[in-house]
């Protein structure tokens, strides 16, 4: 089976990987950019030093924890201690995230907190489910929710939190902001991050395979035969796995998706000029850092010394970058919520398309991490006979089986 990969991100990697594996298909890699890896790219500054843009560490989130020793049969993975802070206004000092109650003690809003806290937890009852405000106001409580949350869902997804759903706040159990003594988010999972950064990691995925990079696709053609229109010319195949962007696959025709995201602006820093962004109270260095006012454009700091070299990086004095993520609708980073319905036009012009399938962020527009990267495309190898060998409607339900279900 002659395969057509569009897309060398760790969806389109994954899926290669497998479809050789397992079905001993031939597989083309056809990636846009100069190299593989898209979103999981590590980056240098001028001077040499590595940072992401994305992704900062591994682990398992809502996907599978088949992909920690996936990831490890091609690179070496070392835990980390990832702690998040957060400072909840401009002249306030840094306390972890979720919040400790010891640190918010000494914050001018920390008793009104801990009273509300204290009458959610006598109270005993489920959160609300009006809407993301009745929900967080019902599980951390008026004051945190107005800090930690009101203002960045503002500037961020340009939404009040009364127009954003109630499962918004429980699918990422957002609640979990206010657990004490646990300042690891968002996965109580361990963390890992691969020395040398993410390159080898695709280096290797992708040894033997034909990799052509520099390649646009501009749509695929699905008449007796798959045909991926490039921009390096027309390429036929049996099957096309595509991870490009579904909207833009498919022309546009119902419209654009809708994405929020950041751009970023770095600082690199050497030896004594790397001071920590915090430190929680057992004194493990901040791995990044959130500022969720409004009145700020930035959302959060990373300090890629700790990610990258653990925490005693900036008592080391090691080179490292600073990254902050700066918000920009323009970088298609997040999928939001309320484009269902463009979404499932989207899909049902693509289950139409005999031998087309996508996947990844987005080509499903899902909101994924590594580890449901890696499900998702396991997921698609398994039911790739059923789906090419299904109708329109069943191929919905094996597609929304593929990305999870069909929220985000
Ligand atoms: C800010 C941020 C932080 C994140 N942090 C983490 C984290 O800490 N841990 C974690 O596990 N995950 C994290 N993620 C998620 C992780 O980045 C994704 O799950 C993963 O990279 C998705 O891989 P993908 O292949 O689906 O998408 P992408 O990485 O976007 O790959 C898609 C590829 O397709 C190529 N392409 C697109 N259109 C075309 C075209 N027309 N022709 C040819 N090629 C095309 C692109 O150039 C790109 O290389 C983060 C994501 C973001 C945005």
């Amino acid at each position: 089976m002659r395969v057509v990969v569009v897309g060398a991100g760790f969806a389109g990697a994954c899926a290669a990987w497998m479809l050789r594996e397992r079905a001993g298909a031939q597989v083309t890699l056809l990636e846009r950019g100069p190299s593989p890896g898209g979103m999981l790219r590590t980056l240098a500054t001028p001077g040499g030093v590595a940072y992401e843009y994305g992704p900062r560490v591994v682990s398992v989130f809502r996907g599978s924890p088949d992909a920690i020793p996936f990831i490890r049969g091609f690179v070496a993975l070392e835990e980390r201690t990832i702690y998040q802070g957060t400072r909840l206004m401009p002249d306030w000092p840094v306390v972890p995230f979720p919040v400790d109650r010891a640190s918010l003690a000494r914050l001018p809003c920390g008793e009104a907190i801990e009273r509300e806290l204290a009458a959610i937890r006598e109270g005993g009852g489920a959160p609300g489910e009006r809407h993301l405000r009745d929900y967080l106001e019902t599980s951390v409580g008026p004051t945190l929710t107005r800090l930690a949350f009101e203002g960045f869902n503002r500037k961020f997804w340009g939404r009040r939190l009364e127009d954003m759903p109630a499962d918004w706040g429980r699918l990422r159990r957002l609640e979990r902001i206010a657990t004490t003594g646990d300042y690891r988010l968002p996965s109580v999972a361990p963390h890992y991050y691969p020395p040398g950064g993410f390159n080898p990691l695709f280096d290797r995925m992708l040894d033997g395979f034909d990799l052509r990079c520099g390649v646009t696709v501009a749509g695929v053609g699905d008449e007796s035969r798959p045909i991926v229109s490039t921009d390096a010319g027309d390429i036929e195949a049996d099957l096309v796995v595509t991870t490009a962007p579904i909207d833009a696959l498919c022309g546009y025709r119902h419209g654009r998706l809708e994405w929020r995201g950041y751009r970023v602006e770095i600082e690199e820093r050497s030896g004594a000029q790397s001071p920590p962004l915090g430190r929680a109270p057992d004194g493990v260095p901040f791995a990044w850092l959130y500022t969720p006012w409004e009145g700020t454009p930035v959302c959060r700091t990373t300090d890629f010394g700790v990610i990258h070299h653990g925490p005693d990086a900036p008592q080391r004095g090691v080179p490292s970058v600073v990254l902050r993520e700066i918000v920009d609708d323009a970088v298609p980073m997040y999928p939001v919520w309320w484009e269902d319905a463009k979404l499932l036009r989207y899909l049902e012009d693509v289950v139409r398309l005999p031998s087309v399938v996508p996947i990844g962020r987005l080509g499903l527009y899902k909101y994924t991490t590594m580890d449901s990267t890696y499900a998702m495309a396991r997921r698609l190898v398994d039911v790739l006979d059923e789906y090419l060998a299904a109708g329109a409607r069943r191929r919905l339900e094996l597609l929304r089986d593929v990305r999870g279900d069909w929220g985000n």
